[in-house]
């Protein structure tokens, strides 16, 4: 495969640094140890404590499980509905809904409580969440078996009785806001954790450690979030001993847990190393250009002219010569450019690549656009719509250098993924004018988070600026009132 591969693939390492183990049966997910032959970026090196965590986790899994004796009486548990004192596992269900980017963002920030908690993860295979990924622990599954006990687990909202946020409203357990009850008697089998975007103040005191206190004692969560809430756990005063230990680089938390997590299985892999063999191998560098078009947006030429002027204003692109201007030497043929555009529509790309082919680069550079696909509309839960999805996403984080449109998941776990702080185009207030500067370099490759709580847990009122107060957490370019960590 010599050749095809990037410039570095001599060099890179399989394991990624110890992130993943030898030990997994190389058939079964060909991505897992052959991506770090097309990473341009080997990206960040996990701290020994991370992986050490990771190997115990992975016991963890293994041993509680399903299949296992453990889980077997946990599922009796949550059907008597009776709590266990000293329960020999403890469980969190990830709840998959939204898009792709949501998902995998959901799924990262509860398996980064889990690592925290001790609990297994399991994640809900709906939305085709069984049909893109390897398994990340070794001998064991992390789907949610059939069968499940609370069978419309996937339907819980705000209004869900079981839910922590209205437990505590409705005083059935104690919190923050109320005097902890110290009894654990009262306390259920199961908690219902609501972090979607409509969560009260109650819900969000999961973000509180008296409230940490008490979900320890509740063998079985299901968590809905369509956020990526792991800023938040950093405010947790419980758990900064062991984040700080695991992540020295702040700015690294995705990126090590999505590439651990997250292995294209051989069919998205497939997707993914036949499009980058065949239209981006060869080039010298990768400029991956995600434009999220939202419902039934129109064709936006100010976007357009905004994602021309960031990108050749940044360098990133080459500026044009204008028609019949004279040409440079075909010596600078040599250097050639690949752009990867991602969008539902396929215009912006139409644009762009009939721009570099009607008129010659000032550099003389060879730059091409490629677009895998233009599926029109989010079509969450169709089977090749994901899959493609996920496919696009995993280019995008093959690429060198990153433009994203901001505010989107999916720009967020390709950025995570690549290792790589994206160029965002800022949002214009008034979208017949392009924003000057028409973009700026992200604060961190981290996702933002959209919806941190408003409430400061320690003082028990409303927050002041929590980026004030804490050096590694801040404001997103994206979002103004999103966090994110630097
Ligand atoms: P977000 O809504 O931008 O935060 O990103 P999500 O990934 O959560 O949801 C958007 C969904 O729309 C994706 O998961 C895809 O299903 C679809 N989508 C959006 N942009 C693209 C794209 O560029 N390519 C493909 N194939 N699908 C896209």
């Amino acid at each position: 495969r010599q050749g095809s591969l990037h410039p570095t693939a001599a060099h890179h390492d399989r394991l990624h640094n110890g992130l993943f183990i030898d030990s997994f049966d190389e058939e079964s997910c060909h991505s897992r140890y052959q991506s770090a032959m097309y990473r341009g970026n080997p990206g960040r090196r996990p701290s020994a404590y991370l992986i050490s965590k990771l190997r115990r986790h992975e016991a963890l899994q293994r041993r509680c499980g399903p299949g296992t004796a453990a889980y077997s009486n946990a599922l009796e548990q949550l059907k008597s509905g009776k709590r266990n004192a000293s329960p020999e596992c403890a469980y969190i269900v990830s709840i998959s809904y939204s898009g792709l980017g949501n998902r995998i963002l959901a799924a990262a920030s509860a398996f980064l409580y889990a690592v925290l908690t001790h609990r297994v993860l399991l994640v809900d295979p709906s939305n085709e969440m069984d049909d893109l990924f390897c398994e990340p622990f070794p001998d064991t599954t992390w789907l949610l078996p059939r069968g499940f006990p609370m069978t419309n687990y996937t339907s819980f909202g705000v209004d869900t009785a079981e839910s922590y946020g209205n437990m505590v409203r409705n005083k059935v357990i104690g919190s923050s806001g109320v005097a902890a009850d110290a009894s654990t008697a009262r306390l259920p089998a199961f908690a219902y954790v609501h972090l979607h975007n409509d969560a009260t103040v109650e819900d969000n005191y999961f973000f509180c450690d008296d409230d940490q206190r008490l979900l320890r004692r509740i063998q079985w969560l299901a968590m809905r979030t369509d956020s990526y809430i792991v800023p938040g756990l950093f405010l947790v005063q419980a758990f900064q001993d062991e984040l700080d230990l695991m992540f020295p680089e702040r700015d690294a938390v995705f990126h090590h847990i999505g590439r651990y997590l997250f292995h294209p299985n051989n069919h998205v892999w497939g997707l993914v190393t036949r499009y980058y063999d065949a239209y981006l191998a060869a080039a010298q560098q990768r400029v991956g250009i995600q434009v999220r078009v939202f419902g039934v947006q129109p064709n936006s030429p100010e976007l357009l002219e905004q994602i021309t002027s960031c990108t050749q204003k940044q360098k990133l692109l080459p500026e044009v010569l204008a028609t019949g201007a004279p040409t440079t030497s075909p010596a600078s043929r040599a250097r050639s450019k690949a752009v990867l555009v991602t969008s539902l529509k396929s215009w912006y790309y139409e644009k762009l690549k009939s721009m570099y082919w009607e008129h010659a680069a000032v550099t003389g550079e060879a730059v091409s656009v490629h677009q895998p696909s233009h599926e029109e509309y989010q079509r969450s839960g169709a089977r090749s719509h994901e899959h493609k999805a996920w496919a696009e996403i995993y280019l995008l984080s093959l690429t060198d250098v990153l433009v994203t449109t901001g505010m989107s998941t999916f720009g967020y776990v390709a950025q995570g993924l690549g290792g790589v702080r994206p160029w965002v185009l800022y949002k214009s207030t008034n979208s017949s004018v392009v924003p000057d500067p028409p973009c700026g370099w992200d604060v961190s490759m981290e996702p933002c988070f959209h919806k941190p709580p408003s409430y400061d847990c320690r003082l028990k009122q409303w927050a002041a600026d929590i980026s004030k107060d804490v050096p590694y957490i801040q404001h997103c370019d994206d979002l103004s009132w999103g966090l994110k960590l630097v």
